[in-house]
């Protein structure tokens, strides 16, 4: 069993074809609405791979909350412990213009989940076989479920998104730690290269199309991405880390495990939106050839 303790969002997707400047009214030409979050989305990854997975989190009492999860139930996701708090789901309000993006985040029902209620949690958690995390939920959730984790010998894979300086804190109580480069940076400066020598085989770096790199005791090594066509690229680490969980649940081998999790990365940029290219196992295991 997979556990992912994370944040569950409503992205609110708007796109005009130029920004509006400050206190201008521009004029758009799309507004949808996806799912997402990076808990929800590594759970979803998790899930279309085939393994049993449940979701730790919290939505509102809106109806964000209810279509939040419906979407997380029909992707055979356990959603009996995310909880509904009275006021607003979490939503990312994002900006679509100039081949760029501006995003908003406002946590809402992300936020009121405490760290006391996850030792109401122990039980579940120590019957993992292993837990995600991300750095959506506040501090001392995401610190109290490392350390549950930690005394139980559950493993943990902590993705540290958005990464700040207190990341380094939680870096002993995680097995494996998946920074992008700019998230390295964030947590270990400018020299993260040499400093990833200090957790060999736990730090796995994301390099966006090539790959991934991790130092295993006496080297770097490079895992190299899969060629392909990126369509939109927002909810790659979150597949990687879903996908990676999944490798490692199934015992696959340290290199093995990151080359299947850039396998089913590299498929979820060539669709539009975070969850909606997310692949299934048939298609990793074809693109791992
Ligand atoms: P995002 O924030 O866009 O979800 P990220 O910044 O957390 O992603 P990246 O390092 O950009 O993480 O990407 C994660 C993984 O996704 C990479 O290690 C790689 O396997 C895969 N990937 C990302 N972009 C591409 C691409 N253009 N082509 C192939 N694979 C990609």
């Amino acid at each position: 069993m997979i556990t992912v303790v994370g944040s569950i969002n409503m992205d609110l997707v708007v796109r005009a074809n130029r920004f509006p400047k400050q206190g201008e009214t521009a004029l758009g030409d799309l507004y949808t609405t996806i799912p997402g979050g990076k808990g929800a989305n590594q759970a979803v990854a998790a899930a279309r791979l085939g393994e049993a997975v449940q979701m730790i989190g919290a939505v509102g009492t809106d109806a964000f909350g209810d279509e939040l999860l419906k979407g997380l139930a029909s992707e055979n996701i356990d959603i009996g412990m995310v909880k509904r708090v009275d006021g607003t789901s979490g939503i990312a309000n994002i900006l679509l213009s100039e081949g760029d993006n501006r995003i908003i985040v406002v946590p809402g029902a992300n936020h009121a989940i405490e760290a006391h209620e996850l030792e109401a949690l122990e039980s579940k958690l120590s019957a993992s076989d292993i837990v995600i995390l991300q750095l959506e939920l506040p501090i001392p959730v995401v610190q109290k479920t490392l350390e549950i984790c930690h005394k139980h010998n559950v493993p943990t894979i902590l993705n540290p998104a958005p990464a700040d300086a207190y990341t380094k804190e939680l870096l002993p109580y995680a097995t494996y730690l998946t920074p992008n480069e700019t998230e390295a940076e964030e947590i270990f400066g400018a020299g993260w290269e040499q400093s990833i020598e200090q957790y060999p085989n736990r730090l796995i770096v994301t390099l966006g199309k090539k790959g991934a790199r991790y130092f295993d005791g006496r080297k770097h090594v490079l895992v190299e991405g899969f060629e392909t066509q990126a369509i939109d690229t927002t909810g790659a680490g979150d597949t990687f880390n879903g996908a990676f969980a999944v490798a490692l649940v199934e015992n696959m081998p340290f290199e093995e495990a990151v080359r299947y999790a850039n396998a089913a990365a590299s498929l979820s940029v060539e669709k539009f939106g975070a969850q909606g290219g997310m692949p299934f196992r048939q298609e990793v295991l074809e693109r791992m050839g």
